[in-house]
């Protein structure tokens, strides 16, 4: 732990408004599975968005989305469609 507290406890401060039914991560599960990005993804999101399902598809539970970023960096182009959720949705940091 650091002065200012471990990374679990420094998430927990944060604040998010679920839009609910409005996902703002849309996976493209052809590409996904003709990449075979999905394990990336599943393995690179801190925030664990992405599961591998037992049919190989990947969904994704966009409420715990940090908005990092990372799973569009490593992507195939076309494999997601990611936005920011709408305005007064998603996290709010409360520390940095
Ligand atoms: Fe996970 Fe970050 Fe992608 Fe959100 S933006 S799904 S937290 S890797």
């Amino acid at each position: 732990m650091t002065m200012f507290g471990s990374v679990p406890e420094r998430l927990a401060k944060n604040r998010y408004e679920l839009d609910e039914g409005q996902s703002h991560i849309e996976v493209h599960q052809d590409l996904v599975r003709a990449t075979g990005v999905g394990p990336l993804l599943v393995r690179v999101c801190a925030a664990h968005v992405y599961t591998q399902e037992a049919d190989g598809s990947l969904s994704a539970e966009y409420s715990a989305c940090l908005e990092c970023g990372t799973c569009l960096a490593v992507a195939p182009p076309g494999a997601l469609t990611w936005h920011y959720p709408r305005g007064g949705f998603g996290i709010s940091f409360r520390e940095g």
